[in-house]
């Protein structure tokens, strides 16, 4: 197969290989390969048949018209021949991970050191380690598959009887969503308020009436309801108002889920998690964490995602272990039954046979053991050796989040993510609902200060309706305080809300995504404005420190000139991570350029502190970074005072400061 030999220092290797991409070399693979050829000074050549083309030409590597299934040739000359035709060859084979692995031996003294991970072992599916623990169990699948029509059209004396049968279809979702809500709390009555949306569309007569025509068109009835479900939906995202725009999704999972009654298919639901298990699945969406029952989960295994994205922080405040962009194939994630997983290694096992479950057993054991022995710091007020008192707060995103931060010892809040209001229920929060639910936060944590961050939409926070739906690049599109500022009926009662519980507890503000110092003029100009017309109506506003995050590069590196502008810096590591990085957070082929203590990210976060110092303003941290063992000891150094958390991590947070 590989033909090799070496001419004096030059080597030249060939080798065949077997293109599995799908659509073979066309543009992007194309683009892919020549992006991926052009780091090696070799040169290098793709034969196909008769004919060969340059591989760091994506024109000629497309007019080699390759396709899935061919054979060819790769061909190189150079010093790096060898490394250039393996990694190749494994880009063309469709291995998911070649570019970076290949990269990665291309080039190692640019490479960040990987974090170090024991081998995987047989059997054990690799992925991106997003939050430690150890844990095995039963296993619940949700991967949805779209359901499909079985046929095109149907015979003329069919059309009555399959109306009928449209129409028990309907009867059959409307009983599955009919509200099932009986112990009245907030995650029980969230699922009832979708349930109920849901039942109002599939009892709208626009839907029913649009469908029942196509089927009497002779149209099969199944791709009558997946067609009047996707045309409606295309209506939704028109209308000028962002909670009918969000409706969309709901329009489509009716369809959904009539069209797999009519198939005879059950639609895997994850409301229908009632049992303590391990979630196995492809993408959350928004929608999906709505309804998740996090409470009862007891680990997480994803094929997409990265170390930062919503649900990994998700599963870090509640505590159990979750391995995202795991790389498996999706039969063998079907399978699962039971799965074994190692968090912190990033690790995981469908359906572990009795030697390798008795092994995560023993694991669980072991770590259950660890966490007593931390037990003793989940209530102290750490102080660096050096006798500094630090501030070890929690990161929430919903009250129901609020008895575990406090078990875990929460000194405060350092970062509630208020977006997560606004993805629940049929409408916007009203300013009222707002103030109901941060003046509970501010007194569960008094005397500790809660700080309640502006809704931050956008990059992977989209939300139908209120964040844009296309963008090129959402990450670095209108996002956060951007888009607010812009939208200031959204802003200015989220503001007065927090004023309002600022009168009742110690609350504090701060804007996310501020790049330019004009966002915070701007923003405090708000602050006045709503404070002043509470005043005119006589309602009590209190006391608001106001901060920002730190967490593009813009803002760190005008530190300086915004730490006049504010009380407070909090610095979030995670977005200023992949920004300085150029690396989406989310994506787990990334992972190993997210790390926050790579030596840019840390310039940034340090330049922050000192600016910060210099202004004799507080700075915390935020971000992850915060609760990883080995960035406390460096933050605090730079004069960090508040590290704020999934609150997990909060003990063992604790007493690494302790021993600082
Ligand atoms: C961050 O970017 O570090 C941060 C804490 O905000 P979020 O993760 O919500 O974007
Ligand atoms: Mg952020």
């Amino acid at each position: 197969m590989a033909g090799q030999a070496t001419v004096e220092q030059v080597m030249d290797v060939e080798r065949t290989a077997v293109v599995r991409l799908e659509e073979g070399l066309h543009a992007r693979p194309a683009a892919r390969v020549v992006q991926f050829a052009k780091g090696f000074s070799s040169d290098i050549e793709i034969v196909k048949g008769e004919r060969s083309a340059n591989a760091k030409s994506t024109v000629k590597l497309m007019l080699l018209a390759v396709k899935e299934g061919d054979e060819i040739v790769i061909r190189a000359r150079g010093d790096d021949a060898e490394a250039a035709v393996e990694g190749l060859a494994a880009i063309v084979a469709g291995e998911a991970d070649a570019l970076t692995r290949a990269a990665a031996q291309a080039t190692p003294q640019e490479q960040v050191p990987a974090a170090p991970r024991e081998a995987a072992a047989p059997g054990e599916l690799v992925g991106v380690a997003a939050s430690e623990g150890v844990a095995i169990g039963r296993a619940f699948v949700y991967l949805p598959r779209e359901p499909q029509p079985e046929r095109g059209r149907i015979a003329a004396q069919e059309v009555e009887a399959e109306t009928l049968r449209f129409r028990r279809a309907v009867e059959a979702v409307c009983a599955m969503l009919e509200c099932k809500a009986g112990n009245g709390d907030a995650a029980a009555a969230t699922a009832a308020d979708i349930m109920a949306a849901l039942k109002d569309v599939a009892q709208d007569p626009e839907f029913l009436t649009a469908v029942e025509v196509r089927i009497g068109a002779q149209e099969d009835p199944v791709a009558a309801v997946l067609a009047v479900g996707a045309d409606l939906a295309e209506r939704f995202t028109h209308i000028d108002d962002a909670y009918f725009r969000a409706r969309a999704e709901d329009v489509r999972g009716v369809a959904r889920q009539v069209a797999n009654v009519l198939l005879g298919r059950d639609e895997i639901d994850l409301a229908a998690l009632a049992e303590p298990a391990i979630l196995v699945a492809g993408h959350l969406s928004a929608f999906d964490l709505a309804r998740l029952p996090l409470r009862l989960l007891r680990g997480l295994v994803t094929t997409e995602g990265g170390p930062t994205s919503h649900i990994a922080i998700l599963a870090r405040s509640f505590g159990f272990p979750a391995v995202v962009g795991v790389k498996a194939e999706e039969a063998a994630l079907r399978s699962a039954k039971t799965v074994a997983i190692d968090g912190g290694r990033g690790v995981a096992v469908v359906n572990p046979d009795t030697a390798v479950a008795a092994a995560y057993a023993a694991r669980l054991e072991k770590a259950e053991a660890e966490r007593r022995a931390l037990a003793a710091f989940t209530h102290v007020a750490p102080k660096t050796r050096d006798g500094r008192a630090i501030e070890v707060a929690a990161n929430l995103g919903s009250e129901a989040e609020i008895d575990g931060a406090l078990g875990f010892g929460a000194m405060g809040v350092g970062l509630f993510r208020t977006e997560f209001l606004f993805m629940h229920g049929k409408t916007l929060p009203s300013e009222d609902e707002q103030f109901r639910i941060y003046a509970r936060v501010v007194k569960a944590f008094h005397p500790h200060a809660v700080i309640f961050r502006t809704l931050d939409i956008g990059g992977d926070k989209a939300l139908p309706g209120i964040a844009p739906e296309r963008e090129e690049n959402p990450f670095l599109g209108w996002r956060g305080i951007r888009m607010c500022l812009d939208r200031p009926h959204l802003l200015k009662p989220q503001l007065r809300a927090i004023l309002r519980a600022a009168a009742v507890g110690t609350a504090r503000v701060m804007f996310p995504m501020v790049t330019d110092i004009a966002e915070v003029t701007a923003a405090r100009a708000l602050i006045d404005a709503c404070r002043q017309e509470l005043m005119d109506e006589g309602r009590e506003a209190g006391p608001l420190e106001v901060g920002i995050m730190v967490e593009t590069p813009a803002a760190a590196l005008c530190a300086a000139t915004l730490a006049r502008e504010v009380d407070f810096f909090s610095i979030g590591t995670n977005d200023l991570t992949q920004y300085t990085m150029a690396a989406d957070r989310t994506n787990a082929r990334l992972a190993h350029l997210n790390r926050a203590d790579h030596p840019a990210v840390l310039a940034m976060i340090e330049m922050t502190c000192r600016a910060a110092r210099e202004a004799g303003i507080k700075v915390g941290v935020c971000g992850e970074a915060a609760g990883e063992p080995d960035m406390i000891p460096r933050l605090l150094g730079w004069g960090v005072s508040e590290l704020s958390m999934s609150p997990s991590l909060i003990p063992r947070a604790k007493k690494i400061v302790s021993e600082t």
